[in-house]
């Protein structure tokens, strides 16, 4: 059975094709599926009979389940997702809806774990079981826009309002190691005949694969967000382990190439702040040199803690004083809200579940040494 939640609107009318259906065939399916949040072909109600059972014996419609949903007191939201339908198995992933005054966000995890041992991240310290389906991925944004009640309604008008205005790919997982998958998620996320998000709304996070950066900026150029997290090569090979294979000097090199083709003029450097480690004022001066050539923003994310983690949060006014050293040479640097904390929906907070199958904590004991202390 083909699940249909895995193709992009390109995909969808390739395999219309091949089952001799005609192009705007697949686009009335894609704005069932995709806008009015479908899960049934019986309420394909424009479609013709015989297309609707046709489909029915071949095909499905298949989102994430949702395991748990918990509501913090700001109005976060999280969704456990199971994504394995085998009996026995224990693979979930998070999904977390962020809801603001003018805006409202959708954090999506793209893989099942992490392979990538940021010193720091809980989904790191799960281990890595596998990459998400391009279903799985967008059936975040799909099963969101249900439980919510964000679908629009056949017939009606677009308002253009949208109660999920912005999508981030900061969950679970490395988007860029998932390329594929997330590609044709994002399309659907930006196509108009699926989502219709501007890609300026559209986030990828990414730690720096720098050749999948590249290719990004090719497939589907949303806006990039950086987890920069070091000003210097030494401290952020301990603290983003990929780092050893794209240094600094390549990533930001990476993130000028990326801007040639962005939708904002600008990439978004996410540096969490952890006590001691990386948050003094030489730290902040540093970082001002080192990406003194790339327009930029600085996200600032204090250090969300997790039950086994050892390091330890700024005081507000190391936070405060950190921020301002950026904003006195005019670089713009906002400090991350903490939302849902009381779920463990924020940053870095994100376990769900993961059967890990890279037995690596002979690795994470190689990597980690020198100034951090986390795992000693
Ligand atoms: N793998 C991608 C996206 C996932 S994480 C990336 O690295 O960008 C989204 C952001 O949360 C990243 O900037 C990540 O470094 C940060 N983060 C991870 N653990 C955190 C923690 N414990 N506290 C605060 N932020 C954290």
């Amino acid at each position: 059975m083909v699940n249909l939640l895995d193709f992009d609107v390109d995909g969808l009318t390739a395999w219309f094709a091949q089952q001799g259906e005609k192009p705007f065939r697949a686009r009335q399916v894609a704005h069932w599926l995709h806008r009015f949040g479908v899960d049934d072909f019986t309420q394909m109600t424009d479609v013709a009979k015989s297309l609707r059972a046709k489909l029915a014996d071949v095909a499905e419609i298949r989102g994430p389940q949702a395991m748990r949903d918990s509501v913090a007191a700001d109005g976060t939201r999280k969704w456990l997702l199971g994504v394995d339908g085998t009996a026995g198995s224990s693979n979930a992933v998070e999904t977390v809806f962020i809801p603001e005054a003018n805006r409202g966000t959708l954090c999506v995890s793209t893989q099942v774990g992490c392979a990538l041992e940021c010193a720091f991240c809980s989904t790191g310290k799960q281990g890595f079981n596998r990459n998400l389906t391009t279903a799985e991925i967008i059936g975040q944004l799909w099963q969101a826009n249900r439980v919510l009640g964000a679908v629009k309604q056949p017939g009606v008008g677009d308002s253009g309002e949208r109660v999920i205005s912005n999508v981030v790919l900061m969950g679970m997982g490395e988007p860029l190691a998932n390329f594929d998958n997330v590609v044709a998620a994002l399309r659907l996320m930006l196509d108009d005949h699926a989502y219709g998000l501007s890609r300026r709304r559209v986030t990828v996070s990414t730690a720096g694969l720098v050749p999948a950066m590249d290719r990004l900026r090719e497939a589907a150029p949303v806006a990039l967000a950086v987890s920069l997290h070091a000003p210097t090569d030494a401290l952020r090979d301990e603290l983003v382990p990929i780092n050893r294979k794209y240094p600094l000097r390549e990533l930001l090199t990476a993130c000028r190439r990326y801007l040639a083709s962005a939708p904002r003029d600008f990439i978004t450097f996410e540096y969490i702040l952890l006590a001691g480690v990386n948050d003094r004022p030489a730290d902040a001066r540093a970082l001002l040199a080192l990406t003194r050539d790339v327009p930029c923003k600085f996200n600032l994310i204090p250090f969300n803690p997790f039950p086994g983690s050892d390091f330890r949060r700024p005081a507000a006014e190391a936070v405060r004083r950190f921020q301002e050293i950026l904003m006195q040479a005019d670089v713009v640097a906002t400090v991350r809200k903490t939302r849902g904390d009381d779920i463990d929906a924020a940053c870095g907070q994100l376990a769900g579940q993961v059967e890990d199958r890279s037995r690596r904590q002979v690795a994470i004991q190689h990597v980690v040494s020198g100034p951090v202390e986390v795992l000693a």
